[in-house]
C-alpha cells in the first residue's frame, strides 16, 4: 500500500464521518423542535387542568404514566368535576387499575366545619331544652 492510498482512504473516513455528523446534527434538530411542540402542548395541557396546583398535576402525571389504584374525592366527583381534577392520590396495591374513593382536602375541611355547626346548633337545643325543662319544674313546684 503506497503513501497516497493510505492518505486518501483515511481522509475519506474522516470526511465519511464528518458527513454523518452532520446528518445525525440535522436529525436531532428537528427532533428537538418536535420534542419541544409536545412539551409545549402538555404544558398547557396541564395548566388548564390543574392551574397552579404542582402537586396535583405532578401525581396526575405519575399516575397516567405508571397505572396504579387510582383515588378520587367522591364528592368532587359529585359536584361535576372531572376526574384529573378529582384525583387526591394513589394507593396500593399498586399493581390493582381499579378506582378508588375518598376524600379531597378541600371537602373534608367543609364536611368537619358542617359537624361543627351541627354539635354547635345540637348544644344549643339542648340548653333550651333544659331551659324549658327548667321552667316547667319551677312552675309545677315553685
Ligand atoms: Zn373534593
Amino acid at each position: 500500500m503506497n503513501e497516497n492510498a493510505l492518505y486518501y482512504t483515511l481522509s475519506t473516513i474522516a470526511k465519511t464521518l464528518a458527513a454523518a455528523f452532520g446528518v445525525l446534527t440535522a436529525i436531532v434538530l428537528v427532533r428537538l423542535s418536535t420534542i419541544q411542540s409536545v412539551i409545549g402542548a402538555a404544558k398547557t395541557a396541564v395548566h388548564e387542568t390543574w392551574g397552579g396546583n404542582f402537586n396535583k398535576a405532578w401525581t396526575a402525571l405519575r399516575l397516567l404514566k405508571g397505572g396504579a389504584m387510582r383515588v378520587l374525592c367522591a364528592w368532587c366527583l359529585k359536584a361535576g368535576k372531572g376526574d384529573a381534577e378529582a384525583l387526591i392520590g394513589e394507593r396500593e396495591p399498586v399493581a390493582d387499575k381499579r378506582t378508588s374513593h375518598g376524600i379531597c382536602e378541600h371537602h373534608r375541611r367543609e364536611l368537619e366545619e358542617r359537624v361543627t355547626r351541627l354539635r354547635e346548633e345540637m348544644r344549643r337545643q339542648a340548653e333550651r331544652h333544659d331551659a324549658d325543662v327548667e321552667d316547667l319544674r319551677k312552675n309545677v313546684d315553685p
